[in-house]
């Protein structure tokens, strides 16, 4: 009886297994294989590839330890099981600049720092936007910088320089992106039009209507876009970069911009209703800015409307399992330190009361210098004495260049530091961390390459950036042509 018993329970776990099984294989074959054997792995139908702009590993320990003390949570990104390690060298230097960094990421191959998309040999490169493109894909571009910054230009144009902003956004209507989102007006309108930086009377926003997109300024234009009825979307928010999330959620004027997660979510929206498949970029661009600037306060402010685009996203994902995502970064900027000095110390929660970026103090105490105390205090910086003394040194408008403790860095140091002010409020904001910086620029720090969904194993490891782009494209089934021939010579 016993044995008979046995019999049974053996017969129906074996069915039970055989269930789970045929479950199972149901559940993995609705996701396309690539490769054969045990090398399959499943492949997305989209891909998401998030990059903090100059986020390191330290801007997101900074941020998650933010995030744990002042908010109570955890980041979503640190709960991403997936991650690799990345280098991020450019062809002619161990620091690599936005440009060399975001080509390599799209095109698999290395270009000089200021370059997007032409080798040294003066070759053009051919990327993931452009297999995209070609293969029948929905592609979209989202930045919180401007649209024809670094970034996200190298996912649609070509250039020998990448400053040269008005090339660039002439390229956009050419290479046609489903989606476009971010700032940088000014190099769309003529330049009779109020805060161009144009130098011709093209008005590419009319250019861009004309072969159907829906076009938005605002966050609330863009609550009412309805992603089923828009096939092509552009959006324009800020005639220069948009607001750092820090000053978005704390000054009124500000608040009509979208915060990265809707625009991310709109614009998924939108290209995953195309059946062959879609590759959107979405670039949290502003790190970058922050920590150029010393200013960390913004750096994790920027992290965290990251982090929740990132967590929007995820939530998408169970119910939409062929979506891979990925969170990565370009390169490390400014060498933030969690620690300094004899102290076993760091206090990034004493920065909860800061409500501002540095650059929107420096503008408004440079517009009325008589209200430095009144603007410091709004935005949160009740100074002691000692730190009263430092900013009183200098002049608030002083010329970084000029200011002694500076010199050393000459004309320079005016790209990353704005004003004596600018700079001092760095020092102090710092200091009250505990944080530090080894310097105004990039540094080679490899950074962390997060992977959930489709294919993610591929990206566990240690490897290059150009890698990311070759596993994209494999994942994606697409080809990444080499690079055209000298006859396509770029201007
Ligand atoms: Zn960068």
């Amino acid at each position: 009886m016993r044995g008979v018993l046995r019999e049974v329970k053996t017969v129906k776990a074996r069915n039970c297994v055989a269930r789970i099984s045929l479950i199972i294989l149901v559940l993995v074959t609705a996701i396309p294989v690539v490769g054969s054997g045990a090398e399959s792995v499943r492949r997305p139908k989209g891909i998401i590839l998030f990059i903090g702009d100059g986020m390191g590993i330290n801007q997101l320990r900074s941020a998650a330890i933010y995030s744990r003390q002042i908010l109570n949570k955890p980041l979503v990104i640190d709960s991403i099981g997936t991650i690799g390690m990345t280098t991020t060298f450019s062809a002619d230097s161990e620091i690599t600049d936005s440009a060399a960094a975001s080509t390599a990421l799209y095109s698999g191959h290395k270009v000089n720092n200021g370059v997007i998309n032409i080798l040294p040999d003066g070759r053009q490169v051919f990327n993931i936007g452009h297999a995209a493109k070609k293969a029948g894909f929905s592609v979209g571009v989202i930045s919180t910088t401007r649209l024809t910054h670094a970034t996200p230009a190298a996912l649609y144009s070509r250039s020998p320089h990448r400053d040269d902003e008005n090339f660039i956004a002439d390229q956009l209507p050419e290479f046609e992106p489903d989606v476009a989102m971010a700032g940088g007006l000014a190099y769309f309108i003529p330049r009779t039009r109020e805060g161009s930086k144009r130098k011709d009377d093209k008005d590419l926003i009319e250019v861009m209507k004309s072969k159907g997109y829906r076009y938005v300024t605002s966050g609330s234009d863009l609550k009412a876009v309805d992603p089923s009825a828009t096939r092509k979307l552009l959006g324009l928010f800020a005639l220069s970069h948009m607001a750092y999330e820090l000053d978005r959620v704390n000054v009124p004027e500000l608040a009509n911009q979208p915060d990265l997660a809707s625009m991310t979510m709109v614009a998924l929206s939108i290209l995953e209703r195309n059946p062959r498949g879609f590759f959107l970029m979405v670039e949290a661009g502003r790190i970058d800015h922050a920590c150029h600037g010393h200013d960390i306060k913004a750096s994790i402010y920027d992290t965290l409307a990251l982090d929740e685009a990132v967590r929007r996203v995820l939530e998408h994902q169970k119910t939409h399992a062929d979506v891979l995502v990925l969170v990565t970064a370009d390169h490390e900027t400014g060498g933030l330190g969690l620690g300094t000095g004899t102290e076993y110390t760091l206090d990034i929660a004493a920065l909860r009361p800061i409500k501002n970026s540095l650059e929107y103090l420096h503008r408004r105490i440079l517009k009325q210098p008589g209200d430095l105390d009144s603007i410091l205090k709004s935005g949160g910086f009740d100074l002691n004495d000692k730190e009263r003394a430092l900013v009183s040194k200098y002049a608030p408008g002083q010329s970084p260049d000029a200011v002694p403790e500076l010199s050393a860095y000459k004309e320079k140091i005016k790209q990353y530091v704005f004003s004596w002010i600018h700079y001092a409020l760095g020092l102090i904001e710092s200091d009250r961390a505990r944080i530090g910086w080894t310097g105004f620029v990039h540094t080679a720090q490899p950074v962390v390459t997060y992977a959930v969904g489709p294919g993610e194993e591929e990206f566990s490891g240690y490897y290059d950036n150009t890698d990311i782009a070759k596993k994209m494209a494999k994942l994606l089934g697409l080809i990444l042509d080499p690079p055209a021939s000298d006859s396509k010579k770029a201007p």
